[in-house]
This record gives C-alpha cells, sequence and structure tokens, in this order.
C-alpha cells in the first residue's frame, strides 16, 4: 500500500507521485474499512506465501492516525506488517506504532546533519531518535541506504553510516539501494524539475566498496535485498 504525502524532499525520490498528497490522479481517497475489505482479498495470496502488507509511500507516518487505525486491524486479522519509514515522524506517532510493526524498513541517508538538511530538507533528529528507540526495544529492522554517486555514496557518509549502525546493539543489516534512472519520465511526465537529471547509477564497484565499507562494520550487508 501507498499512503500519499511525505515531509521530505529528497533530491532522488523514485516516487514523486507520492509526496504530493494534492496530485489526486495519482492515487484515491479511501477509509480503513474499504482498505481492509480489499487487503482480505488478498488474503489467499498471503496466506500461501507467508506474506503480508507493506505499508510504504511517500510516508506513511504522515497519516499517523489512519496508519495506527489499519495495522490495529492487520494485526487483529493476524496480518503481517512491514512499514518502510524514512523515520522522520514526531516521537509520539512514531511510538504508536512499535506494538504493530512486524518488520521495519528503516532509511537512514546521512548521518551529517547539515548534509541530510541539504539533500532532504530536514534534520535528521527525529531519524536518529526513533532508529535508536527501535535498536532499544530490539524491534525486527532492516536499515536501508541508497547508493547514490557524490551524494550519499561518499566513502566518508558510508562510514559514518557505518560507526553509527555498530554502535547499535540490535540493529545489524544493512540494505544497499543503488541509484536508478527509472524515476526520471515519472518527472517529466508530472512536470516536476528533477534535479538529479544526467546523474548516472553507482557502478558496480561502487557498491562493492560500499559492502565492502560497510562489512567492515561486522554488520551483514544486502544489495537491493540479496545477500
Ligand atoms: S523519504 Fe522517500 S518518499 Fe519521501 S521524498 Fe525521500 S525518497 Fe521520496
Amino acid at each position: 500500500m501507498f499512503l500519499k504525502g511525505c515531509p521530505l524532499g529528497c533530491l532522488w525520490c523514485h516516487n514523486p507521485e507520492g509526496i504530493a498528497p494534492g496530485l489526486d490522479e495519482f492515487g484515491r481517497i479511501i477509509s480503513v474499512q474499504e482498505l481492509m475489505t480489499e487487503i482480505e482479498k488478498d488474503r489467499p495470496f498471503m496466506d500461501e506465501s507467508a506474506g503480508g502488507v507493506t505499508l510504504s509511500g511517500g510516508e506513511p507516518l504522515s497519516q499517523p492516525e489512519f496508519l495506527v487505525s489499519m495495522m490495529r486491524q492487520c494485526r487483529d486479522s493476524g496480518i503481517h506488517i512491514s512499514l518502510d519509514t524514512c523515520g522522520h515522524a514526531p516521537a509520539d506517532a512514531f511510538d504508536a506504532t512499535l506494538d504493530l510493526v512486524d518488520l521495519y524498513l528503516y532509511d537512514l541517508k546521512f548521518m551529517d546533519d547539515e548534509l541530510h538538511r541539504r539533500y532532504t530538507g530536514v534534520s535528521n533528529g527525529l531519524v536518529i531518535r526513533n532508529c535508536k528507540k527501535l535498536d532499544e526495544l530490539d524491534r525486527k529492522t532492516l536499515i536501508r541506504f541508497p547508493v547514490i554517486p557524490e551524494i550519499t555514496g561518499t566513502a566518508e557518509n558510508i562510514r559514518d553510516i557505518g560507526d553509527f549502525i555498530s554502535s547499535l546493539n540490535n540493529i545489524k543489516t544493512v540494505d544497499l539501494l543503488p541509484f536508478h534512472r527509472t524515476a526520471e519520465g515519472k518527472y517529466e511526465r508530472m512536470g516536476i524539475e528533477n534535479q538529479l537529471k544526467g546523474v548516472d547509477p553507482p557502478s558496480e564497484d561502487d557498491v562493492a566498496i560500499a559492502k565492502r565499507i560497510l562489512g567492515g562494520y561486522g554488520l551483514e550487508v544486502l544489495v537491493g535485498g540479496s545477500a
């Protein structure tokens, strides 16, 4: 499920249609009950594949009441929930999810606050606070790190990310998401300026170097979800 709205404005966003709630040609308003009816239609597939619901966006936590309400219903119906989040949410909204989510897919972009502000538009204070909370409570969490040449993918930023994750007690896995250009067409169709137009994806070597640096911290490192 893709929930609309996002408090960030990452220059590399692959889902620009999910950021602005006002772009109604890319979504529709739906009640929790209607959504649960849709989810129940997929129940046979979920049961067969031991799957569940993944909530993504945009940023699902930008609609906290809706999110918590539908996650409660999923939990009561025994449906596995994964929450894909950028982690930028006030403590009370984030903490309301802690007993409802089975797996967090948690984005980390920059540990340096100035860089975080420059490329996403917001401070990383809440992102770090909420990540530490997940670790403290030992919630199942996969860190996701976008590898973008010369932006997030610098050796210094990768080391900062490695330093941070290795300082945690329970979270030890990071998934590298190599930047790709498939969203370029969306930016054009929607008439939104693409500030990363023409930026190349990382080479295999770039990704291998990021993997080696993070592996050096004793972390399990995946690339696009695979070992
Ligand atoms: S947090 Fe995700 S959805 Fe939001 S702007 Fe960044 S990449 Fe796009």
